[in-house]
């Protein structure tokens, strides 16, 4: 028998696609195992899309709001080891000077507990899903799937010996085994093609080869910084997109990080390619990467989401704050109010991020997808009085409101209280790690 849930007279806020995001009220959602079954106003027949379950959990939805988990598209989860370690610098010192020496002394406890950290602020800030782009593949997706949490994961599928680089299908087969037989259906698989930058030229065409044999997606940062964009010209005599294209690694499952710095033929290459952008504000805006010009990459067609970028350079995981930000930071740099709406940025945030991550059953609260949500309280006041439910989610919401989260049909956190990170142990290791890499 299925385990079962009622959620009775809510507020569902969703995207759809190819339709407005929905507000619906006294609405009713049942959900079967890890699928929805049934969104509607109707109580009889979300009772009877339920009428095979052995138990029935009943919800009482008064004062809340159902909505889609964030997907988050841009991460590095280990990198809350590093949170206010390395703050008010320019990418470049903080990058060589300050990360890269760290990262280099890490252990496996590092990326397995800096994980689990980041995992539990993402879920009690309503994300129930990530990009993430780090080392360390297996002990992350290890510590996903003991979570519960969805994870689109990078292998680094490549080594560097004596300076050299070279091709290595190691870690690529290693995180497509554990993906097969331990996956749970909750991780996905990227390569990581760090930037235009880390490599020589002649590696990157073998790396778009390797992501083609596979069928994998690329992960990549492009053009956050001016910097970038300079060396890039003066090395290639194009810009870091150009470049990237040039190598055959841009196509509609590559999910592209920052794309601050475009211009008009760069924004046409990535519509043209339909890859997904993840733009990060709080990130952009600390190191003072600049402003990515949303607006406009909306107008021409390029595929956007939101991520948050490692705790590092953000230095949290909100992802209300980052919804916000990305409407605020286009509106006051457009100086029009009406661009980048509280519905862009919210299916940006949802429904756009999952796809971007390769879970396509996600993202939306409709009948036959995967019981991926969260709930809302805005019975506080910061929420109240609620007005229109859209605008309370992206302008005033945050994560203290994040009451319950669902993630393929099981509860990773409700009422508040986490159900699958033992919090403690994660904080004493964290702790230790941050002492030994001081
Ligand atoms: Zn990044």
């Amino acid at each position: 028998m299925n385990k079962s849930i009622l959620f009775s007279d809510i507020t569902i806020v969703t995207p759809h696609d190819g339709a407005p995001v929905s507000i619906v009220e006294h609405a009713y959602c049942s959900v079967t195992g890890n699928k929805i079954v049934y969104v509607g106003t109707s109580k009889d027949e979300a009772s009877e899309a339920l009428k095979d379950a052995s138990e029935v959990f009943q919800y009482d939805g008064k004062n809340k709001i159902l909505c889609p988990t964030f997907a988050n598209a841009h991460g590095h989860t280990p990198m809350s080891i590093f949170r206010n370690i390395a703050d008010d610098r320019s990418l470049q010192d903080w990058l060589f000077g300050q990360i890269i020496p760290r990262e280099d002394r890490m252990i496996a406890d590092d990326f397995y507990y800096g994980n689990l950290l980041t995992l539990a602020e993402m879920i009690e800030g309503g994300t129930g899903c990530v990009a993430n782009m780090y080392d360390g593949a297996l002990l992350i997706a290890k510590g996903a799937v003991e979570t519960g949490f969805r994870v689109q994961q990078t292998s680094m599928g490549k080594k560097c010996v004596d300076g050299k680089w070279s091709v290595d299908r190691t870690s690529v087969d290693e995180l497509n085994s554990f993906i097969a037989n331990e996956g749970k259906g909750l991780i996905t698989h990227s390569l990581l093609v760090h930037s235009i930058y880390l490599y020589p030229e002649d590696f990157y065409k073998p790396l778009a080869e390797l992501a083609k044999e596979y069928d994998l997606p690329v992960s990549v940062h492009i053009s956050e910084t001016i910097t970038e964009n300079d060396n890039c010209q003066k090395s290639y005599g194009c810009s870091p997109v150009q470049k990237l294209d040039w190598a055959g690694l841009l196509n509609d499952k590559t999910v592209a990080a920052h794309c601050v710095h475009l211009t008009p033929e760069d924004r046409k290459i990535l519509a043209d390619r339909k890859v997904w952008v993840a733009h990060n504000p709080s990130s952009n805006m600390k190191l003072a990467s600049g402003f990515a010009d949303m607006v406009n990459m909306q107008k021409d067609g390029v595929r956007l989401c939101i991520g948050s970028d490692g705790a590092a350079s953000n230095n949290n995981q909100d992802m209300f704050m980052e919804m916000r930000l990305a409407s605020f930071m286009a509106k006051g740099t457009t100086l029009d109010p009406t661009v980048l709406t509280a519905e862009d940025v919210f299916t940006m945030s949802t429904r756009n991020g999952y796809l971007a991550c390769g879970f396509e059953d996600c993202g939306i609260i409709e009948q036959g997808m995967r019981a991926d949500l969260q709930i809302i309280d805005y019975d506080c006041p910061q929420m109240w009085p609620l007005g229109n439910p859209l605008s309370a989610l992206v302008y005033s919401c945050g994560p203290k409101c994040v009451e319950s989260v669902m993630i393929d049909g099981q509860f990773v956190l409700y009422k508040h209280e986490l159900k699958t990170i033992d919090m403690e142990k994660v904080k004493a290791e964290t702790k230790k790690t941050m002492e030994r890499l001081k």
